[in-house]
C-alpha cells in the first residue's frame, strides 16, 4: 500500500478538502485514512461527504460533530455557534447520508494503525493536545496499537513512546518528516483540513509511507474567500468565515 494519505477535521469545507485531494494526487496514494469531524461548522456538508465516501478509504471514523448529527453524542456539549452550525448541517443533509453518517464509529483497528477521532480512551471527545504528555499515556495504556491515527485538536501533533516507556509529544510544522522506528509506538494527527488551529490557514494532512516508515505533515493553499462566502451565504455564524483566514 505505500503511500497514505491521513486526514482529519474536513468541517464541511469542499475547497479546502478539493486543494488536500489535488496536492495528494502527485503522491500516488494506496489510499485514504479519515480521522472524523467530516461536517460541522462548514458550507458544504453533502458534497464533502460524497467526496470522502468516494474515496479509495483506508479508515474512516465519525468525530463528535458527526457523531452529534446522528443524535449519538449530547448536542449539550457543544458551545452556541457550533451547535447552530450542526443544527444547519442536518437540515442540509439528505437521509441517505444521515445514514451513511450512522455508520461510522468513532474508533476502528485498520490494517495501517488504529484510527479514533479524540483518544484511544475516549474516542469521539478527548483532546490530545501537543503539551497533553499525561493523557497520550493513558491511551499508549489503554491499547497495544504501534501506530494510532486522531484529530479533533486541529493541531498537527506527534506523541512517542519510547521502548524505555518514555512518551514525548509536540506540535509538528510544514514538510516536517519522522521516521518511524522499530520499537517505538506513535499517537499522529495529522492536522485539520477545514479549520487549522495552528496559525496557518492552509489545509494540513499527512503523508504516511508504510514502505519508507515515515509520516510528513504536509500543507495545502486553498481559496479560504471562498469557503468564507459560502459560510455566510448559508447564513451560518460569521465567526465561522472570519476564523478560517486565521487558521484559528
Ligand atoms: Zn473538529
Amino acid at each position: 500500500m505505500a503511500r497514505l494519505i491521513v486526514i482529519s477535521d474536513v468541517h464541511a469545507n469542499l475547497q479546502a478538502l478539493e486543494a488536500v485531494q489535488e496536492a495528494a494526487r502527485d503522491e500516488d496514494p494506496g489510499g485514504f485514512v479519515v480521522c472524523g469531524d467530516l461536517v460541522g461548522y462548514g458550507a458544504d456538508p453533502g458534497p464533502v461527504l460524497d467526496r470522502l465516501f468516494e474515496l479509495p478509504l483506508r479508515s474512516m471514523v465519525a468525530g463528535n460533530h458527526d457523531l452529534a448529527a446522528v443524535d449519538r453524542f449530547p448536542l449539550e456539549w457543544f458551545n452556541e455557534i457550533a451547535a447552530d452550525a450542526l443544527r444547519w448541517t442536518v437540515d442540509q443533509l439528505p437521509a441517505h447520508q444521515l445514514d451513511a453518517l450512522r455508520g461510522l464509529e468513532p474508533s476502528e483497528r485498520g490494517a495501517e494503525g488504529l484510527v479514533v477521532h479524540g483518544s484511544v480512551v475516549e474516542p469521539a471527545s478527548e483532546y490530545l493536545m501537543p503539551d497533553e504528555r499525561r493523557a497520550a499515556t493513558r491511551s499508549f495504556d489503554a491499547d497495544g496499537f504501534e501506530r494510532c491515527f486522531f484529530g479533533h485538536t486541529h493541531l498537527p501533533t506527534v506523541f512517542i513512546r519510547s521502548p524505555d516507556g518514555r512518551v514525548r509529544g509536540r506540535a509538528m510544522g510544514e514538510g516536517e518528516r519522522l521516521e518511524l522506528e522499530p520499537g517505538c509506538r506513535y499517537l499522529l494527527n495529522p492536522g485539520s483540513v477545514g479549520q487549522p488551529r495552528d496559525g496557518d490557514p492552509r489545509a494540513a494532512y499527512m503523508v504516511l509511507d508504510t514502505d519508507a516508515a515515515s509520516a510528513e505533515w504536509r500543507r495545502a493553499a486553498y481559496p479560504v474567500e471562498e469557503a468564507q462566502s459560502r459560510i455566510r451565504a448559508a447564513g451560518l455564524p460569521r465567526v465561522l468565515a472570519d476564523r478560517l483566514a486565521l487558521g484559528r
